[in-house]
């Protein structure tokens, strides 16, 4: 387990390493950094993950499954929330499905936990998630990523998947959202980008997104502006702290 500093999380959990770029949320992806930092130190979950290009480090789309790592949230005891693979996506393409099976078993076992996975490929997760062998766990939060207004049908995917909590992470925020359709979901991020190559993120856009969220009963949480000083910009929005959290959160 590694506590995480995420705003809306507690821990994080990396069953799986390495991803593929598939949207341009993911331009300044903090995992691809990060894993070229770890493989660099020479740990070897994340060997081959990832691979320079010019100046940046990018993933090659190898993923590696770590077995032990399966084994660790029975071994933690104190409760909490935990981000499942923020250094991945369980849902690419190449994470076999017996691999998925097995955290689903892990988080059923250590079942005091509440998990929160979120995907950009919620087309596979809803249609792996569709099969018999993957019940739906009351202590699963589902949530897909939606960077600007292009990627929303991305939330249609995550409506039609069996879950107790879904949640959208506008995060990194990077144009408008117009059009978002929040009806049964549960909870929504929004955050701005940071760190040295951030795009800057409009007071307008999240508006848009706070009152899709108020209409549709979701719950919200505004994360951070972002920027190059994200402590500098803070996380307040409209004159105070947004950290609601979805109805099943509560203790
Ligand atoms: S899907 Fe997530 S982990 Fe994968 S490249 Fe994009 S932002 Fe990074």
């Amino acid at each position: 387990m590694a506590t995480s500093s995420i705003e809306w999380t507690e821990s994080t959990w990396n069953p799986v390493a390495g991803c593929t770029v598939i949207s341009p949320g993911c331009t300044n992806c903090y995992a691809m950094r990060m894993a070229a930092r770890l493989e660099a130190m020479g740990t070897a979950k994340y060997a081959g993950t990832t691979r320079r290009s010019g100046d940046r480090a990018v993933w090659t789309g190898r993923i590696n499954l770590d077995e032990a790592a399966l084994q660790a949230p029975r071994s933690w005891k104190k409760p909490q929330r935990i981000f499942v693979n923020s250094m991945s996506d369980l849902f690419h393409e190449a994470v076999p499905v017996e691999f998925v099976r097995r955290v689903w078993e892990a988080m059923a076992d250590a079942h005091w936990h509440t998990y929160q996975i979120l995907t950009k490929r919620p087309e596979r997760m809803a249609s792996l998630l569709a099969q018999p062998e993957f019940a739906v766990l009351p202590n699963v939060w589902l949530g897909t990523s939606v960077e600007d207004g292009q990627y929303v049908e991305r939330i249609d995917h995550l409506r039609i998947t069996p879950a107790a909590v879904r949640f959208v992470s506008f995060e990194p925020l990077i144009g408008p959202v117009d059009n978002a359709n929040l009806s049964g979901i549960d909870w929504a991020i929004v955050g701005g980008e940071s760190g040295p190559k951030a795009r800057p993120m409009e007071s307008a856009w999240i508006d848009t997104i706070h009152d899709a969220c108020k209409a549709h009963g979701t719950a919200f949480f505004f994360k951070q502006w972002g920027g190059r000083n994200k402590k500098a910009a803070g996380r307040t929005y409209s004159g105070r702290t947004w950290d609601e959290y979805p109805a099943a959160a509560a203790p």
